[in-house]
């Protein structure tokens, strides 16, 4: 179950109102890389992490309803920044409070109205309260929500959305001057900083955790570096020496049209420096598919199930 406490996480504060910025804020209100994709992520991965994973169950959980305490947050700062607004569009005086602060007169209140209009939301819809849209008025949507049923593919999906979010309020901290607003900025951009690494954790607590799933790579194809750009080719890690998560040796393919020409389209292709043979793979896929099934078998009982326990 849920409970609210009214205090926010942060004590979020504006100097002043800024619909502007309030409407570029909306990104991570209602965004593709916000605070409600991220609460909506974390909270529905949760639910197949609860028996088998019960430990990342609870990481999951305290992490997406931290996210909605962001949702909170940004809600409030962007309520902060139209602050007024839903006042004025019911006031014809011209005489209110904000009017006074934006130097007042009717040019202030077109002005104020202009800068709402970037996002029309605000003034067709919510009258100057947030809307659960981007910055440009799209709703958001479910679709932005990963969660595959697989612990480690979840964690790297989850890795890449703190990524996301932190640099989209590394990039919406240039557009506020308001010492208050970027505190409040700071703040949530380093929350998803703690959590990238609270991901990258429990990822490694995960063994095997790659590749993702159960089934192996098949030895043929999984070293193979295809050089299918010619001219200023580059060597590095990804494409010389030993693979980073599989420990194979990269196999740099410079001719690819020759090589898929000569083996019959890869069909013919043999394993070469490959951590392991063919056989070898199809045991290892066996072995790990029995592992995980038993490990999550053996968390659900079987028939009669009970979501949670109480204490008296
Ligand atoms: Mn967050
Ligand atoms: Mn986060």
């Amino acid at each position: 179950m849920f409970y609210h406490a009214k205090e926010l996480q942060f004590n979020a504060r504006v100097s002043k109102p800024d619909p502007k910025f309030a409407s570029l804020l909306l990104e991570q209100f209602g965004g593709m890389n916000g605070e409600l994709k991220a609460a909506m992520q974390y909270f529905t991965q949760a639910f197949a992490a609860r028996q088998p994973f019960p430990e990342k169950y609870d990481m999951l959980m305290d992490i997406a309803t931290e996210e909605f305490s962001h949702l909170e947050i940004v809600g409030a700062t962007i309520q902060m920044l139209m602050n007024g607004v839903n006042g004025e569009m019911k006031d014809i005086s011209e005489q209110s409070e904000l009017m006074q602060l934006v130097g007042g007169g009717k040019a202030s209140k077109e002005n104020l109205i202009h800068e709402s209009m970037l996002n029309p939301m605000f003034l067709g819809v919510t009258g100057g309260s947030p809307a659960v849209t981007n910055s440009q008025g799209v709703p958001w949507s479910g679709y932005y929500v990963d969660a595959n049923g697989d612990m480690t593919v979840d964690l790297r999906s989850d890795i890449a959305a703190e990524s996301r979010a932190k640099i989209t309020y590394e990039y919406l901290m240039q557009f506020t001057d308001d010492p208050d607003v970027k505190e409040t900025l700071k703040f949530l951009m380093t929350r998803e900083v703690a959590h990238h690494q609270m991901f990258e954790a429990a990822l490694s607590t995960l063994e095997p955790n790659f590749p993702p799933g159960v089934v192996q790579g098949d030895p043929r194809y999984t070293n193979l570096y295809f050089n299918m750009s010619k001219g200023d080719d580059a060597r590095g890690p990804w494409n010389e020496g030993e693979s980073p998560l599989l420990g194979e040796q990269w196999q740099y393919i410079d001719d690819p049209q020759q090589v898929v020409n000569s083996t019959d389209g890869l069909r013919d292709q043999q394993p070469q420096g490959a951590a392991m043979s063919m056989d070898e793979a199809e045991k290892k896929s066996k072995e790990v598919s029995k592992m995980r099934s038993e490990q999550i078998k053996s968390a659900v009982p079987k028939g009669s199930n009970q979501w949670s326990k109480y204490t008296k």
